[in-house]
């Protein structure tokens, strides 16, 4: 039988550090990663045949749990029907009206247009594209710790795998594209309005991470999203809500539906999906007003195109995701994610271990530090090291952990009882691992 190790050290001999996505490779916790061979429900396995209790669910998009039979038997029929055509679909249509369904407040359209494409790091490097196209300008602000995927203006202290490895940003972006971008610390007013008065005219858009989930949890401050649509359109800029993490996973209407349901009452100009969008399979979406999604060749002047945009199986994955994420499936992530953060908290709490947990809606992140966490340099400044320790415990006990202290753990509606049991089962020897 083969072992993680060898699945490894074969990986590593024909992928560069045996990863097609740098997190998984497990630099900051150290040891193997794990070679997945299936998974179903809350489980993954792996390549020993043996299963763990998933908080990871593909970084995301698992909402219903791994290989939901409906989601399969929809893709399985769509493959029989043929795997790409390079050519419209009625499909792409239905998903489409679905998400703007979902984002109908009674009051007006939120989003109009939909464009579908295949990852979230094309969806903003797009949703970027269309905001220099209708302002005609070319600075944008971003925060410090948040994750917008992997295009070149966009990785400048970001969260997810760069903070993980600790980078400042990335190697091979011209210093002509990082210096469009502001970085800025987030929930931080005074920065964002220096930033404006710095820049009089400039700035074509802001954007943030709906709930910031890349550098662990960084919940927005009550009332800073409106803040930021407020700023932006007062100097004649836009505001693009990145949704590519919260869309769907933190409710019906992503994290904005969080946030209108407490009477918060904004609109960004466009917003990004991906993930539970498509419900495991790639695809991601950009949607927005249609005086501004209609720039979008062919109609308009700014170019986006994808040979796979709208694919056929990905499509029939996402209607079947987002018609099954009904409300009684957001009421069972939500109430695992609270069972699962209370026992965190617990089990910490009984070791001592000075911890906090951020939180917003059913994503949730440790951090090994007694303050809240609000900020970039908050989430750095915490005694990271501890998470190692914790993981491997909670990973030798059969759970498996995000392998980063940096990233939200995610739960799905398959995390029955018996999947709460193994992981509070867990916790107590993952606390102390990480007390010693
Ligand atoms: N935006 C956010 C908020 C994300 O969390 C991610 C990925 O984690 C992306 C964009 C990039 O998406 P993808 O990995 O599909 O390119």
């Amino acid at each position: 039988m083969t072992s993680n190790e060898q699945a490894a050290a074969r990986a590593r001999a024909v992928i560069p550090g045996g990863v097609n996505s740098p997190v998984r490779a497990f630099g900051s916790v150290g040891g193997t990663p794990l070679s997945i061979v299936s998974a179903s429900g809350a489980t993954v396995r792996d390549v020993t045949g043996r299963d763990y209790v998933d908080l990871v669910a593909s970084w995301g998009p698992a909402l219903l749990g791994h290989a939901h039979p409906e989601v399969v038997a929809a893709v399985q029929q769509a493959a029989a029907r043929g795997l790409s055509f390079g050519a419209s679909t009625p499909g792409e249509t239905e998903l489409a009206e679905l998400v703007i369904d979902r984002l109908q407040t009674g009051r007006r359209a939120e989003i109009e247009r939909l464009r579908l494409v295949s990852t979230g790091t094309e969806a903003t490097m797009t949703a970027i594209r269309l905001a220099r196209g209708a302002t005609g300008r070319d600075v944008i602000i971003k925060f410090a710790g948040h994750y917008h995927g992997h295009s070149d203006g966009l990785l400048a202290e970001s969260g997810s795998g760069v903070a993980t490895l600790g980078l400042p940003g990335s190697a091979g972006v011209p210093a002509d594209i990082a210096g469009l971008t502001l970085v800025l610390p987030y929930n931080d007013r005074a920065a964002v309005e220096a930033a404006f008065a710095a820049h009089p005219g400039r700035i074509a858009a802001i954007i943030a991470e709906a709930a910031g989930a890349n550098a662990g949890v960084l919940a927005p401050d009550e009332g800073f999203n409106a803040f930021l649509v407020d700023t932006a359109h007062a100097h004649g800029a836009l505001f693009i809500l990145d949704e590519v993490l919260t869309g769907f996973r933190v409710g019906s209407a992503g994290w904005w539906g969080l946030e209108q349901q407490a009477g918060q009452r904004w609109t960004p100009d466009l917003v990004t999906f991906g993930k539970v969008i498509g419900g495991g399979m790639p695809l991601a979406a950009i949607g927005g007003r249609a005086e501004i999604m209609d720039l979008l060749a062919p109609l308009g002047p700014v170019y986006q195109a994808g040979t796979l945009s709208g694919n056929p199986l990905a499509v029939a994955a996402g209607i079947a995701t987002l018609r099954l994420a009904d409300a009684e499936v957001y009421r069972r992530v939500d109430a695992a994610a609270s069972a699962v953060a209370d026992a965190a908290h617990a089990a910490l709490a009984a070791e001592g271990v000075a911890h906090t947990i951020s939180r917003a809606g059913s994503l949730f992140s440790i951090a090994f530090r007694a303050d809240p966490v609000r900020t970039y340099a908050d989430a750095k400044a915490q005694e990271a090291w501890r998470y190692a320790p914790f993981f491997h415990a909670m990973l030798a006990e059969g759970v498996a952990l995000p392998p980063s202290v940096f990233e939200a753990w995610f739960l799905t509606a398959a995390h029955d009882e018996s999947a709460l049991e193994r992981i509070r089962a867990a916790l107590p020897v993952a606390a102390t691992a990480a007390a010693s």
